[in-house]
């Protein structure tokens, strides 16, 4: 019988877990065992009772990870537990290829295969796979409620008694996935919105969310690349983005940073200047935190005041809302799985568009480009 194992997630601050008792139920119904370390669903949310319930199997976690075929995560596995896995294992989660490549050796080592959540292609079949997207809708969301919360305002506009109160303004910075999600959150807290992206097509779904979307003439360079994702800009298309972006956040009360460009550092966006002209008590939220972030004074994982600004520079918003991530992250793997499992046996066509591209490194060798440039491989 094949079995899928659910460590606990050890990273500090994660209360994610990679299977919900949902999905549990529905594999072992296909006749898959799934094996669950004791506590992996707690903090989201999902108690022991629920996962045995469900039919899976709960033991600690070398027990969990003893003879399984895949091992299904959200951050990558522990050093510990590749050297648990038997050759050729699956390991599916977000394995970090594109930032830190060189910690996917044990796959190699331990001939394992590795596919990583967020090298799956953006194709349209894939799009119920795509963790990274349901990620960054969290993370969008989240955004706003931590800066309300610490903004000295209100965001709604409010007619009392005791005289009007404005509506707060909010400054988009990137329009993607988890950028829509901050103006639609925003919106619906009754602030005024305004956004900017480098990719003109942004506008169009910016302004459906009732917000204005503010344009830069960047001279008509291409800044749309390969899978809808934005390019890397030059420093004078940059520049000109700051300046007007300089403008807008010194008349807003909030400003939240998403832009990225995959595998690169985040670009620079607010510089200490821009800060410097905001208003005191305002709020910059940075989402790009984690890739070097959007601001000039984001600290990673810290809260800082700059002259009466507040800077925050959340690493794993996700797994604040353990819950529903745990939620979306499950149903995008099982659609993932569905590739690879099908009548309760493991098939895998590694000529699947899909599987060639999520794929890190296989039955220990050809490992993606990137890895196995860390790694001084061959690239197969
Ligand atoms: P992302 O997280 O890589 O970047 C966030 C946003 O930052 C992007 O919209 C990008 O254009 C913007 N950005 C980058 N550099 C910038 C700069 N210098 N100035 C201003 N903005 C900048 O992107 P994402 O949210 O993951 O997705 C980007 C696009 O891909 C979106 O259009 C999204 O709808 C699309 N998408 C497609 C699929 C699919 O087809 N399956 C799935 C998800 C997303």
């Amino acid at each position: 019988m094949m079995k899928i194992a659910v460590p606990v997630e050890q990273q500090p601050g994660e209360a994610r877990v990679a299977l919900i008792p949902e999905s549990v139920k529905k594999l072992v119904a296909a006749g898959v065992e799934v094996s669950m370390e004791a506590g992996a669903g707690r903090r989201a949310g999902f108690s022991d009772e629920e996962y045995a319930a469900a039919g899976a199997k709960i033991s600690d976690r070398a027990a969990a990870l003893q003879g399984a075929d895949i091992l299904t995560c959200v951050n990558r596995p522990e050093q510990g537990d590749y050297t648990r896995l038997k050759a050729k294992s699956i390991v599916i989660g977000f394995l970090r290829p594109l930032d830190d490549p060189a910690g996917l050796e044990p796959f190699l080592k331990q001939e394992l295969t590795g596919f990583a959540m967020e090298l799956i292609p953006r194709i349209t079949r894939a799009q119920s796979m795509d963790a990274l997207s349901s990620m960054a809708t969290v993370a969008g969301y989240k955004a706003v409620i931590l800066a309300a919360d610490r903004l000295p305002r209100l965001f709604p506009l409010l007619m009392t008694a005791a005289g009007t109160i404005p509506p707060a303004k909010v400054l988009v910075l990137g329009a993607g996935v988890a950028g829509l999600q901050a103006i639609a959150t925003a919106r619906r807290l009754g602030a005024v919105v305004e956004a900017y992206d480098v990719r003109a097509i942004a506008g169009e779904q910016v302004r459906s969310l009732g917000a204005k979307f503010l344009e830069v003439d960047l001279g008509g360079i291409q800044t749309e690349g390969e899978g809808g994702y934005a390019r890397e800009l030059s420093e004078e298309a940059l520049r000109r983005g700051r300046e007007m972006v300089a403008k807008h956040a010194a008349a807003s009360d909030v400003v939240i940073t998403t832009a990225q460009v995959p595998g690169k550092r985040a670009p620079l966006m607010l510089t200490a200047e821009a800060v410097s002209s905001m208003r005191l008590g305002s709020v910059i939220v940075d989402l790009a935190a984690g890739t070097g972030g959007n601001c000039a004074l984001t600290k990673p994982g810290e809260t800082v005041v700059e002259g009466g600004v507040t800077i925050m520079g959340p690493l794993n918003i996700p797994a604040t809302v353990p819950l529903h991530s745990s939620q979306l992250y499950s149903r995008n793997l099982m659609s993932f799985l569905g590739l690879i499992v099908s009548n309760g046996t493991l098939k895998i066509d590694m000529q699947d568009e899909i599987l060639k591209g999520a794929c890190v490194a296989f039955e220990g060798g050809s490992a993606h480009p990137k890895v196995a440039a860390a790694l001084g491989q061959p690239v197969a």
